[in-house]
């Protein structure tokens, strides 16, 4: 199986970013991975403030797609997410939520042990996930850092990509330019203090082409949905957004006034927050696949 190592990664989301590695269709390989501090923190002693802030976020890639042209959805399975044993979750003064009522910084080192994050006598199934994973965006789009969800994907940070799940994401550039990184062992809906347990991971994918379809964000279906994973400046934009593109794919794939659709929507259609503390917050629209397969709502596109 092909390995991408986690020694060439990008900062940005650009158009033009330069690939250094290429797959074909159907391919299955592997994308080291490093945690979100590029393995700077060390111990439990360091300070934040102290660290490379160049190199947080830093995402393996970009891939090159075979064939994948602008106008094509690019299909990426998570086939599985191994991570190491040991995982660094931390707060720092005005970070997350309620960063007004953190009053210092504190990192925590979290061993891992059968597949349990071990924390303060409490023991935490694990369920590893990719927090950054995109592709180039449309040049009318901009550049993105890889501390920002947008359209493009990027930093999501949304607890359902994990292995077992599918992405979407449009094709902006030739090669689709996939990039991938800042892998949590675990994290809530919410992410609340800034960090899931920041962990480098092991990540192998399969990758396959849809021509001619497109969407407005990436769509992720897991075992019961199809989620459209929108972000804006505030929880209010993201709702929004992520609301009307699932009422119009209802619309679209049940051919359905969209009036009814909105209805079925405020039937079945669950909101979910992904992240409330990265510059964008995103949110998902999880269309259950009773009311439309994935497959049929792609067709409909
Ligand atoms: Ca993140
Ligand atoms: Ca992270």
């Amino acid at each position: 199986m092909k390995v991408i190592p986690a020694d060439k990664v990008i900062y940005k989301f650009t158009a033009d970013m330069e690939p250094i590695a290429s797959v074909l269709p159907g391919d299955i390989f592997k994308v080291e991975t490093n945690d979100c501090f590029f393995q700077q923190v060390l111990s439990e002693e360091q300070d934040l403030k102290d660290l490379d802030y160049g190199r947080l976020n830093p995402a393996t890639g970009p891939i090159y797609v075979e064939g994948a042209e602008p106008g094509d959805l690019l299909k990426v399975k998570i086939i599985s997410i191994d991570v190491k044993d040991k995982g660094i979750a931390a707060v720092i003064p005005n970070g997350g939520l309620l960063g007004d009522q953190v009053t210092k910084s504190i990192i925590r080192i979290i061993n891992i042990e059968d597949n349990h994050a071990l924390f303060q006598g409490v023991k935490i199934p694990i369920s590893p996930m990719i927090g950054v994973i995109g592709v180039a965006p449309a040049k009318e789009d901009g550049e993105w850092t890889t501390d920002t969800p947008w359209k493009h994907g990027g930093n999501m940070d949304t607890k359902d990509i994990k292995a077992g799940s599918t992405l979407y994401f449009p094709v902006n550039q030739e090669g689709a330019l996939l990039a991938l990184g800042d892998c949590h062992a675990l994290m809530a809906d919410g992410e609340v203090c800034f960090t899931g347990l920041e962990i480098p991971a092991e990540v192998t994918l399969e990758v396959d082409l849809i021509k001619n379809k497109s969407v407005k964000w990436p769509l992720l279906e897991t075992d019961e949905y199809t989620m459209v994973v929108a972000s804006g400046d505030n929880l209010d934009h993201a709702v929004y957004e992520a609301t009307s593109n699932a009422v119009e794919y209802i619309k679209n794939s049940l051919a359905i006034e969209w009036e009814e659709a909105y209805i079925l929507a405020s039937l079945s259609v669950d909101l979910k927050i992904s992240q409330l503390v990265d510059p964008k917050i995103t949110v998902r629209a999880a269309i259950p696949k009773y009311l439309v397969a994935t497959e049929k709502l792609i067709d409909s596109l």
